[in-house]
């Protein structure tokens, strides 16, 4: 098990390992960030075994007393934001600015499942008998564990150990292999904040390798999986041995309808900051811009206005909008996208290269967008996750719902119009979990994230994301 002085000498680089390691890299230059325990399958049960441990004296606390853990964690993040924004940099990419960002969002989570901790309400339910009484308990699951990806290495963490810490449940975090050190550098944290050893616990190594040892675990009761649709499926099958509990976060292709009525500043604003965050690599991107044909020309000239105005380079430079792809992987699938597009008709506004700004890496996409984009185009059904923008052009609103509708994923869909009747009646009839509104960027601790159809089960943030971790047990009593 990692250990929070271990912990603190992997993050900063003074570690000395005696067992075989992970390599992290800066994927703007290729330089070693750190190394991470590279563990074993049986080092993975022993964290497990630590967790089970931990757990039994865990669920016994209050939930003042959670609460009050959780709280402080989440303080001290806020207090060590400039730090773990730039490890978050350094092994992931993303600009400082959001890095930053990243960190007070994930800080969010902490501090609102500390309020959560303390609303963990049963029922009493009104029985038939006249000598019966019925009362609802809710009690934490046991055991959890989270495999995280790499697009937010320390938000798509809390989000999951939030609500399962509030709940009185132990978590063990599998974090991408790509960014473990942001993960890392919350077990220091976790215990500065005073949660006991083993209550979280981080583990890493080969995904196959720690997967497997905490999906076949029978002391395992739920699992929290944020990453691609292909794994999640992968890890349902494997859920089935135990009947483990799932929570799913999958791919998404989410639409961006502007309507002829838009506010059209409001709409290109919210469109870069959904769109070009990450350098697109977020699962609740904008991957389709549906745009009115009478407005279309105007919409994609202000966009591209925007969009050229964006600076590509280091997340630690000062003023760079774009850093880095996550690796050399995500820039062939950004190439063919933009290759199969043109391919099939579509037309370049800006952009569509391959670029390395002050001699970095090779990583780096030139913010992109593509017009004359057609539902035959990959780009239209796959997720792109790069900083591209492809506009299709649509007459009706009926047509607009049914593009929108016509993917087999079901996270987030954007639109925009000043119409309050248009506004109730696209959002109700669109197939997504999260519908931004006139808003860009819906994401919050208050509410509850996932989605529909292959983008998932269950849901992360707002109270919903207690249930995730409780089970409901009834007591019928008679008297
Ligand atoms: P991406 O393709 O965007 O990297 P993945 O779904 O592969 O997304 O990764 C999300 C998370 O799933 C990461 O933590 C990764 O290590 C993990 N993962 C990938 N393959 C497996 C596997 N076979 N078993 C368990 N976890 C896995």
């Amino acid at each position: 098990m990692i250990t929070a002085t271990q912990a603190a000498a992997i993050t900063t680089g003074t570690w000395d390992p005696n067992g075989p390691t992970l390599a992290v890299y800066d994927p703007a230059t290729d330089e070693l960030v750190g190394v991470v325990p590279q563990m074993s399958a049986t080092e993975v049960l022993q964290s497990i075994e630590a967790s089970i441990v931990a757990q039994q004296q865990w669920r016994e606390t209050t939930g003042l007393e959670r609460s009050k853990v959780l709280q402080r964690f989440g303080e001290l993040m806020r207090d060590q934001e400039d730090r773990l924004a730039k490890l978050l940099t350094h092994e992931q990419g993303k600009p400082l600015s959001e890095a930053l960002g990243e960190i007070r969002y994930a800080a969010s989570f902490l501090e609102w499942s500390a309020g959560e901790a303390r609303r963990i309400y049963g029922e009493t339910i009104p029985a038939p008998r006249a000598n019966q009484r019925i009362l609802v308990l809710k009690q934490p699951i046991g055991v959890t564990a989270a495999i995280t990806p790499w697009n937010f290495p320390s938000a798509m963490i809390t989000r999951k150990l939030g609500p399962a810490l509030a709940a009185g449940c132990s978590m063990i975090v599998k974090p991408a292999e790509l960014t473990p050190l942001s993960a890392i550098a919350l077990l220091e944290l976790a215990e500065m904040a005073g949660l006991p050893s083993g209550v979280f616990t981080v583990v890493t190594g080969v995904p196959e390798t720690v997967g497997n040892a905490i999906m076949t675990h029978p002391a395992v009761r739920m699992m929290s999986f944020t990453g691609s649709t292909a794994v999640g499926k992968m890890l349902i099958e494997k859920a089935a041995h135990h009947v483990m509990r799932l929570g799913l976060e999958l791919g998404g292709h989410a639409p961006f309808i502007v309507f002829d009525d838009a506010d059209l500043d409001q709409a290109v604003k919210a469109a870069v900051a959904c769109k070009f965050r990450n350098a697109g690599q977020t699962c609740i991107c904008a991957n389709r811009f549906l745009v009115q044909r009478s407005i279309v020309e105007q919409f994609t000239e202000r966009l591209a206005g925007e969009v050229d105005r964006l600076r590509v380079g280091h997340g630690l430079a000062e003023g760079t909008h774009i850093g880095p792809l996550i690796n050399d992987r995500a820039v062939e699938k950004v190439t063919l996208h933009i290759e199969d597009a043109l391919n099939h008709g579509a037309e370049l506004v800006t952009g569509g290269t391959v670029l390395s700004p002050d001699n970095l890496t090779s990583r780096f996409m030139a913010p992109t967008i593509l017009s004359g984009v057609t539902p035959n185009m990959r780009i239209f059904r796959e997720e792109t996750f790069g900083p591209v923008a492809p506009i299709t052009a649509f007459d009706h609103e009926t047509e607009a719902i049914s593009l929108a509708n016509a993917s087999d994923y079901g996270l987030a869909a954007y639109f925009f119009t000043q119409n309050a009747s248009r506004l109730m009646r696209v959002a109700e009839q669109l197939e997504y979990g999260i519908i931004g509104a006139n808003d860009g960027a819906p994401s919050t601790a208050e509410a509850p994230f996932g989605g529909m159809k292959q983008s998932g089960l269950g849901r992360e943030g707002g109270h919903h994301a207690m249930d995730e971790y409780l089970e409901v047990k009834y007591v019928s009593w008679r008297i």
